[in-house]
């Protein structure tokens, strides 16, 4: 069981499990989007996650592409998002609230970051993952239950 909350604390929600991998983007959109070198993430199957609060105040930003960044609109934090057509949400990992002992499995987009963003696990890919099913292979989502 984990918990979470945005900067402003509006926005509040629980997993059921304790995520215990998680992978960086460093894509430019990803990079927009943190405002620092790559994104750190994970992913949960639905039926794990609830939103405890605040809701209402999340907006959504969509690029036709499907990048899609959810975030509290009082205060800008980006927050958890169901990955669309899917069973899974993706969570920022700076959400959440425990100090959880976790180990990254991978960095994706290597090719687009940028000189002063170093930071490699022993799995590097050059671009995205190759299917949601790749991402939730290598987090192994549907075995910590
Ligand atoms: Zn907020
Ligand atoms: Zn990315």
């Amino acid at each position: 069981m984990a918990s979470g909350k945005c900067l402003c604390e509006a926005v509040r929600f629980s997993i059921e499990v304790e995520p215990r991998l998680f992978y960086r983007c460093h894509c430019t959109l990803c990079r927009k989007q943190t405002g620092v070198g790559h994104n750190l993430a994970t992913l949960v199957h639905a039926r794990d996650f609830r939103w405890e609060e605040g809701q209402p105040v999340i907006s959504s930003w969509h690029k036709p592409s499907g990048y899609r960044n959810d975030f509290c609109s009082r205060c800008g934090s980006t927050v958890p998002n169901a990955l669309r057509e899917s069973d899974y949400f993706w969570i920022p990992l700076g959400l959440l609230d425990v100090e959880l002992n976790m180990e990254c499995v991978g960095d994706f987009c290597t090719d687009d970051a940028m000189p002063w963003d170093e930071q490699r696990s022993a799995n590097s890919h050059h671009a995205a993952p190759d299917s949601l099913e790749f991402l939730l292979q290598a987090l192994q989502v549907n075995r910590f239950r």
